[in-house]
């Protein structure tokens, strides 16, 4: 009930917008379910030209991205973009109108454009220290600061979960970074499903990208029936959660991203498609896959692997703790940060330290 007076309060103290509000810039993106770009308020024209906030023009999964949202706004804030307002969209003619989605613009650059220059990790160091506090490059340092990428991302994927969704769609495109809080945050809830209210509880396997899925594809086991209404689903889906682990399926992914930040040759899709299919051919089995490529492994590969095996191998431990076929053989994301590879300093305490 308490929740109900919390949102007719917030209805009516938080500001509303509606088309005419906002001033289309540069497009950032463009999906099968929606175009994404960053905007500026009409009634703020001495606002920098760029514009700071971020649209979505969504189609018919707008209005569970809206929910997904406003949810997590409530409940784990920091762990995503900060979220402004959602609301359907229909003054003009064609069709049932569009989902019309506002965030605050949190920087130029995903996780994806980060691991895509020559210079990764080493630009994401920067970013988070700022100029002028690098350390001599070496492996070491490497991996302090994809141990701290790991960490933030963690901890946004702990909130989640703990709230009770599951993003199913975790991919270094789907991870911004702040410039604000100079963390990384996850965006992109439109394949999100929140399993305590039942809200898109039916996985979709088409919104799923398969460069990342986990390899049972889809979050409930068939057999689980479809989602009872909200109040009994309240009820019973501890349960469910404890029996079927769906936010597993996310730690798969974000192992998948781990690996490619061990390993150069893996940023690339092809590079990783072509893992994909290795891993495939040895059963999901990570120490059976390093088995047949570390003997005739390339110097790249070689050095990934020297990366994770730092500290008595604790990187590649954790690593195959969160890249297992069975999702209940997976860590959690809380297990995941209490796991030894994190005991190390991250980069903020070695900055105070330097
Ligand atoms: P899509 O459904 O097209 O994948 P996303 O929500 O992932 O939509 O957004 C597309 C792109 O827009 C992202 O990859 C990112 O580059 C950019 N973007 C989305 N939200 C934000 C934000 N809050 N701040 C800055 N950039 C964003
Ligand atoms: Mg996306």
């Amino acid at each position: 009930f308490d929740m109900f007076i919390l949102a007719f309060v917030e209805r009516i103290f938080r500001p509303t917008f509606r088309k005419d509000d906002f001033v289309l810039g540069k497009k950032l993106g463009e999906g099968a379910f929606g175009v994404v770009y960053r905007v500026s308020l009409a009634k703020n024209p001495s606002d920098k030209k760029e514009g700071d906030l971020v649209l979505k023009k969504a189609t018919e999964y707008g209005a569970v991205e809206i929910w997904m949202n406003e949810r997590v706004r409530r409940a784990c804030a920091n762990s995503c973009a900060d979220f402004i307002y959602g609301f359907l969209e229909n003054s003009s003619k064609k069709g049932d109108g569009e989902y019309w989605l506002i965030w605050k613009f949190e920087g130029e650059a995903t996780l994806a454009d980060l691991m895509q220059s020559k210079e990764f990790p080493y630009n994401v160091e920067r970013m988070i220290l700022g100029e002028g506090q690098q350390l001599p490059k070496g492996l070491e340092r490497e991996n302090r600061i994809i141990q701290t990428i790991m960490r933030q991302l963690l901890f946004a994927l702990d909130s989640l979960h703990s709230t009770g969704i599951v993003h199913r769609d975790i991919k270094p495109q789907n991870v911004i970074f702040s410039e604000g809080s100079r963390t990384f945050k996850i965006i992109d809830l439109g394949a999100a499903a929140d399993l305590r209210v039942g809200i898109n509880y039916i996985p979709k396997e088409f919104l799923l990208d398969p460069r990342y899925a986990a390899p049972e594809q889809y979050i409930m086991s068939t057999q689980t029936p479809s989602a009872p209404s909200a109040p009994v689903a309240t009820a019973l889906s501890p349960v469910l959660w404890q029996m079927n682990l769906p936010d597993r399926f996310d730690i798969y992914s974000a192992g998948l991203i781990f690996l490619q930040m061990a390993f150069p040759a893996m940023r690339t899709d092809s590079g990783l498609i072509q893992f994909n299919r290795q891993l495939k051919r040895c059963d999901y089995d990570l120490v059976a896959w390093r088995k047949t490529v570390e003997s005739r492994a390339s110097s790249d590969l070689r050095k990934g692997f020297e990366l994770l095996d730092l500290d008595e191998g604790i990187g590649w431990e954790l690593l195959t703790s969160m890249v297992r076929y069975k999702a209940r053989q997976r860590t959690s994301a809380k297990a995941a940060l209490a796991h030894p590879y994190f005991n190390r300093e991250g980069l903020l305490a070695l900055s105070l330290v330097q």
